[in-house]
């Protein structure tokens, strides 16, 4: 929520400030070839957990990497459980691009900018590199936004919540994730949107006050049917009235919900006990509140059959109450 348009974002400066400055110091963390009995395990505590991207992706390309680094990745990537020595990824460079072998030490060190590659001394003596995973930013732990998706988001020129732009109203654009990244929000494009300055601070001070329930909420956003996204959220408010747009967001966190009010509603044909409520703010603004008050274990099968299964249910006692009057 933080993200800046008008300058670059923080993640982008890491991104594009290292790839530009040859002198950035996490180059000496580990020597590309280190003495024997020097030390190489202490960049292991950066290493985070994040799957690594598949080869070719546009995760890589995003990250900038070129034609022959991009190689050597997908070297390092399909031999994590053989590294490779230098030899060998000389080899495989020269055989692949006809390049200068002087290049390659210096490309797995560019690469080390992003990932956690190992060294590691084989059997055989020779020094062997090991893709272990993604290096860990020193703030966040999260892939900086690339300026092509940053550039797509913000095409529109116009705030998603306001519909002010910046020609005409003078506002400054930023990158808001959709679904904070403290619950589990990603930067896929679908989750990014164009805010104001004033919008996204709103956003942000709004958010803060169900800081406390962010784990609950991560935990929601999980599942994949999005009554049970809705339903799980309600549980973890314990009864307590949470807002619709809320709802609206973790029903929408992995395929848009164009009428989550109906998926709220269907819960209660489950036998679910719901209770909404419009409160004002400032005034003029309503917000629609809903509560749990009972909730109903989830049964077997998906969700959407079960709720069409008691539809057909309640069509039936109707039918039958028609009957005998
Ligand atoms: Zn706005």
């Amino acid at each position: 929520m933080n993200d800046d348009a008008g300058a670059p974002s923080s993640d982008d400066e890491v991104l594009f400030g290292r790839l530009l400055n040859a002198n950035d110091p996490t180059d000496n963390v580990i020597p590309i070839r280190p003495r024997p009995g020097e030390s190489v395990e202490h960049d292991d505590i950066l290493a985070v957990s994040r799957q690594l991207p598949e080869p070719g992706s546009a995760l890589i390309q995003d990250l900038g990497v070129s034609g022959a680094q991009a190689a050597i990745y997908s070297m390092l990537h399909a031999r994590r459980d053989d590294p490779p020595t230098m030899l060998e990824i000389r080899d495989h460079i020269v055989a692949t691009f006809g390049e200068a072998q002087s290049q390659t030490d210096r490309r797995v060190r560019d690469l080390r900018k992003y990932f956690v590659i190992r060294s590691e001394r084989g059997v055989d003596g020779e020094w062997h590199y090991h893709l272990v995973g993604w290096k860990q930013k020193p703030s966040v732990d999260t892939i900086p936004i690339s300026l092509r998706v940053r550039a797509e988001v913000l095409a529109s020129q116009r705030c998603a919540q306001c519909g002010r732009t910046p020609s005409e109203d003078g506002v400054k654009l930023a990158v808001d994730h959709k679904i904070p990244q403290a619950w589990g929000g990603g930067n896929e494009i679908e989750n990014l949107q164009p805010l104001c300055e004033d919008c996204n601070s709103g956003k942000k001070d709004y958010y803060a006050t169900y800081d406390s329930h962010s784990e609950e909420i991560k935990e929601a956003i999980l599942h994949d049917e999005p009554h049970r996204r809705i339903g799980e959220l309600l549980k973890a408010f314990e009864g307590k009235w949470v807002p619709s747009d809320l709802i609206g967001i973790v029903a929408s966190a992995k395929q848009y919900q164009e009428d989550y009010q109906k998926r709220l509603r269907e819960l209660r044909k489950l036998g679910w006990i719901i209770k909404s409520q419009r409160r004002y703010h400032e005034g003029t603004r309503v917000r629609t509140y809903y509560q749990a008050t009972h909730c109903e274990p989830w049964g077997d099968g998906p969700i959407r059959a079960q709720i069409s299964a008691a539809e057909r249910a309640i069509k039936e006692k109707r039918l039958d109450g028609g009957a005998k009057p």
